[in-house]
This record gives structure tokens, sequence and C-alpha cells, in this order.
């Protein structure tokens, strides 16, 4: 399906790649991209051709590939690929691993700077009590093309009783993702924070030393150490004093769905994976096959990555039209009624948009 949202004849037109994928990636997708339509439409001279590609597990059972190599060819041509979420828990290569296309997505466009932006929009989303709107505000910046996910293309024998999952940190790997972090820190307030775990293990002792040679690159840029295991106490414990951290896969994973717990759970928290060349935006949030297809997914985190893709295509148009959705987004959840169940609400995934395109 091909859909041109445009507000002029002459225009500059962005080609986006779309990826629904499967289970709630599909619900979510749609409303983002009603979204994308209503900002277009009063966009003066850029226009947005959203096509859509098949790839997940559903199209492993349909095809027996979760990622064809029309859909792969179509993301490296696109300017941008917006993704749903893929994999589902009954469909499963023979080793027993979920299908997971968007990694290899990352893989295959080196994707190294997964950044998963975290705001409080109001204080009864958060389990913590005290807070204010707001008072919650960090970005964490995910390695994303190696640490021990790396070790999910290796080879094990489990027959020998012993599987090693080894955590790969390169220099330039680590290298590209710290710069995207103090980088990210300069537009902020300027702390970034790595977080590792260099008292136990050389690779993130490695880690750390190419993060404080970067650290001096930006003396602007006030850069702090905290082991995983302390990240995880003072996440909960003092969550403000957090601007922007970095760290590897794994952790990210991890910190990254503590984090989005803390403002409300996984349908509050957006995400983009960028490369050199190319990007995808996607919610933080898995497929949630508990709730798919009951039109009850939260919309939000989708509506949000798509804004940070406005955003990255980096045309001021483009980024004006992001600051609307994030304010029309933070200006419908000012009313704690306009939610859906995830976050205590009673709005279907669709009226949850209709409220975001009213506010927009
Ligand atoms: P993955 O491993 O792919 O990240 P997961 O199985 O860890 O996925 P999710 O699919 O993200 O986890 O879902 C975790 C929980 O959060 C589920 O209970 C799900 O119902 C809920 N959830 C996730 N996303 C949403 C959303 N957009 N709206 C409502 N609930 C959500």
């Amino acid at each position: 399906m091909t859909t041109t949202t445009a507000s002029s004849s002459k225009v500059q037109t962005f080609e986006i790649a779309v990826l629904p994928g499967d289970g709630i990636g599909i619900d979510v997708t749609r409303e983002a991209l009603r979204v994308l339509d209503a900002v277009a439409a009063s966009l003066n001279g850029v226009a947005f051709v959203c096509t859509e590609y098949p790839a997940g597990a559903g199209e492993f059972v349909r095809h027996g590939n979760p990622l064809p190599a029309a859909t792969l060819e179509a993301c490296g041509n696109a300017d941008a690929v917006l993704l749903g979420a893929m994999g589902l828990p009954d469909v499963r290569w023979p080793d027993g691993k979920e299908m997971t296309p968007q990694l290899d997505l990352r893989d295959r466009f080196q994707l190294y700077c997964g950044l998963r932006p975290i705001r409080l929009f109001h204080e009864r989303d958060s389990p913590l009590k005290n807070l204010r709107a707001g008072e919650i505000d960090m970005m964490i910046v995910r390695e994303s093309t190696e640490g021990l996910f790396s070790a999910r293309l290796s080879h094990s024998d489990s027959e020998k009783g012993e599987v090693c999952d080894v955590m790969r940190i390169t220099r330039e790997g680590s290298e590209r993702v710290c710069r995207a972090a103090f980088r990210e820190a300069m537009k902020r307030r300027r702390i970034c924070t790595l977080v590792d775990k260099a008292n136990v293990l050389p690779s993130m002792v490695y880690f750390r030393s190419v993060f404080d040679e970067v650290a001096r690159e930006f003396p602007e840029v006030e850069a702090r150490h905290c082991y995983v295991d302390a990240a995880a106490l003072y996440l909960v414990q003092r969550p403000g004093s957090f601007d922007v951290l970095v760290t590897e896969n794994m952790f990210g994973d991890i910190l990254s769905d503590l984090a989005a717990g803390l403002v409300g759970g996984m349908g509050m928290a957006p995400s983009a994976d960028i490369g050199e060349n190319c990007a995808v935006f996607q919610p933080s949030h898995g497929t949630a096959p508990d709730i798919a297809g009951q039109g009850i997914a939260n919309p939000v985190a989708a509506i949000l990555s798509m804004a940070m893709m406005l955003e990255w295509l980096d045309d001021p148009r483009t980024r004006a039209a992001a600051a609307r959705v994030r304010n029309a987004v933070e200006c419908a959840l000012t009313d704690p009624a306009i939610r859906t169940p995830d976050v205590g609400g009673e709005l279907t995934t669709s009226g949850m948009t209709a409220a975001i395109l009213a506010a927009l």
C-alpha cells in the first residue's frame, strides 16, 4: 500500500518505508500514520510517500522469510523507516530464538545509536510518589550494534553443557555512540552518564576508557560514570538526576524498559535507531501479543517515534511539525482521563489518537 500526503504540487518529497510488523505493531503504526497525515496536511511544500512493506514473524509464517530482500532494499532506499513491532512468541527459529528482523535491520544498516527518550507527562502516570510532570526527562542512548546482543548471531553447542555469550565492545562502536550521546547532551542539560560494569568486566573497562577520551572533546558537558546496578537503583530513587545515559546494548535494553515503567509503561516510550545513512523509528515496546488486535494498545510511543522521525529528517518544516506533534501529545496528556487502559484510562487506540489530533 502506498499513500502520498502532500499539501501542494511542487514539494520536497520524503519516502517513508513503513513496516508495521506483528501484533500491536500493526495497530499503533496505523495511528502514527493518521497523525503524520494530519500534520503533513498543514505543511507547505513537503510531502510524505509512505509505502508499506512486509516483515516480521507473520511474514515468516506466510512466505518463509521475516525480512524479505525487497523490504530490506526499500529500507535502504527510503529517507526513513517507520516500524511498528516484530516477533511473536509462538514463531521461532529451530534453535528456539524469536524472529527479530528489527535487530537485523540495526546490524544491516549499522544503526548504532538507539535513542530512547523518557519523559513524565503527568504525575499520575508514574508509580513513584511526589514527582511533577517533566521531572523525569532523560535520554537513554543505547549502543545497538554490538555489546552482549552481538552474541545472538554466534552458534553455541549446548550439547557440551556450556554456552557462552560474548560481550563485544569495539573502539569504533564505542567512540561513535559516546560521541552521539555527548551531542545529545549538548542539546539538553549537558550531563552525560556512562552506565557500565567497569568494576568487573574488562569489556566495560575498555568502554569507559573510550568514553573518557570522547568526553575530552566536549568540555561543556559534565561526564559521569555509574555502574549499571547502581543506575537501576538511582533511576528509581532519583530519576530526575539523569540527563543523558549512554550504555551498551543489553544494559540499554533493560534500563530503557525500567525507565519506561517510571513514566507509565512501554506505551509511553518512543525510540529511534540511527545510523550514518539510515534511521528506523519505532516504539520501544514489542508486539504485546496479550493485547494485540483488541484496539486498546497505547499509540503514544508510536506517535512520538514518528515525531522523532520528523525531527531527524532535518528540514525546518519537518522539525516544526515534530514540535507540533510533541506539543499535541503533551497537551492531550495534561488531562489524566485521556489515557488507554495500560495507563489507567478507558480510551481505545483510535480514541487516544483522536484526542491527540484534537490537540494538534
Ligand atoms: P520485546 O521483547 O519485543 O520488547 P516484550 O514481550 O518484552 O517485547 P512488550 O511487547 O513490549 O514486551 O510488552 C510488555 C508489556 O507491556 C505487555 O504486558 C504489554 O501488554 C504491555 N505493552 C507494551 N506495549 C504496549 C502498548 N503500546 N500499549 C499497551 N500496553 C503495552
